[in-house]
């Protein structure tokens, strides 16, 4: 049987997490000369995701449709995943570092007695040893691991590091609809009650506008949802601001929140504490709007602006609506 990576296409709500792509691309970097296997799990006609796994670079795509498979859990996920491990016999397996990811991926490598590389945010090929970059210490450094000769490369990567492969919709390949009988599963989830978000997904988000306390009130947060509506952006919190009451928890970034690694992350009345720091010290680009010159934000902004929140913001919204106009 020809040496095959494995990676695990996510649906959320009937569309692929943009990570699924990143997967492949991953894929490629560990090995480009050896067939990149996906596998797309869930409920219904799977087809349209399939083909959107092999435009980004997958060769052969399978399928697995089943009515226990149309929430997640991790029975259903992990039965299915290691039926296809089994019957395929990847070299590696590669799924992102996603909510899903966290939770399937250390069940799978404990009964399978496999070791596992999570939150991978870089791959770079050393003497023919892959090595992993990851954050360690709420991401103030990083460490470089590699899976021992012998073993299967199981690894999640973190969203937004690794960049997906330009899609070409020419490309074809097979996509197999397997049947696997997803059953004995101790939990079945009944319904998923979606709390209301708008716009972008705020761990996949390009552009993150975070609010902290010094907002100071729900309504204050309706310019940083202009702004992020302005630049196609997501809209995201520190802890003061949640346990202020000002916006949802889901909103929160750090170490007790999400991770987000996003091109641009613009600080908004946030102090810059080490908790925080921990959920978006990897964005690329750091501007910081707050009014103590002293906070320990800017150390870590590439970008500082040291005003009150509540003048440069409307400035900067009129400036980019003038751009845009
Ligand atoms: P503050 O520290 O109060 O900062 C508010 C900032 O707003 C100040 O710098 C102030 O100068 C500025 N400001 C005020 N008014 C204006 C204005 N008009 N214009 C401009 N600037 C203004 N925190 C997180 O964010 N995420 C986490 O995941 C997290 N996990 C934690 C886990 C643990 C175990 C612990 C102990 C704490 C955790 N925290 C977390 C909390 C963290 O320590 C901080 O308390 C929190 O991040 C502070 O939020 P803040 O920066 O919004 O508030």
């Amino acid at each position: 049987m020809s040496e095959k990576i494995l990676v695990i296409g996510e649906l959320q709500q009937g569309v692929l997490r943009k990570v699924s792509y990143e997967t492949i691309a991953a894929a490629k970097q560990i090995n480009e000369n050896v067939e990149i296997l996906a596998l797309v799990l869930g409920d219904g006609d799977l087809q349209q995701p399939a083909e959107e796994m092999i435009h980004y670079g997958a060769d052969r795509v399978i399928t697995v449709s089943h009515a226990n498979l149309s929430n997640y859990t991790s029975e259903g996920y992990g039965q299915v995943i290691m039926e296809v491990m089994e019957d395929e016999k990847p070299s590696s397996i590669i799924m992102g570092h996603t909510s899903v990811g966290k939770d399937v991926t250390p069940k799978i490598a404990s009964r399978l007695e496999l070791g596992l590389i999570s939150d991978a945010v870089a791959i770079e090929k050393e003497d023919d040893q892959v090595v992993f970059t990851r954050p360690i210490y709420s991401g103030k450094a990083f460490e470089k691991k590699v899976m021992k000769d012998d073993g299967l490369l199981f690894a999640t990567i973190r969203p937004n590091n690794i960049s997906a492969l330009e899609p070409d919709a020419s490309r074809t390949g097979d996509v197999i609809a397997k049947e696997v009988d997803v059953k004995d599963l101790r939990t079945i989830v009944k319904e998923v009650i979606r709390k209301k978000t708008e716009g972008v997904d705020l761990s996949e988000a390009k552009i993150v506008i975070a609010g902290g306390r010094g907002v100071k009130s729900t309504e204050g947060f309706n310019a940083l949802y202009e702004l992020a509506d302005l630049l196609g952006g997501a809209v995201g919190a520190s802890r003061g601001a949640c346990d202020a009451d000002y916006c949802d928890y889901s909103l929160q970034i750090g170490q007790t929140g999400k991770v987000v690694t996003p091109d641009l992350y613009i600080a908004v009345g946030i102090s810059g504490a080490i908790q925080h720091m921990a959920g978006m010290s990897n964005s690329k680009v750091i501007v910081a709007i707050n009014s103590d010159e002293e906070a320990n934000i800017f150390k870590m902004a590439d970008y500082g602006i040291v005003g009150d929140l509540f003048e440069v913001l409307p400035l900067l919204i009129k400036e980019i609506k003038l751009e845009g106009a």
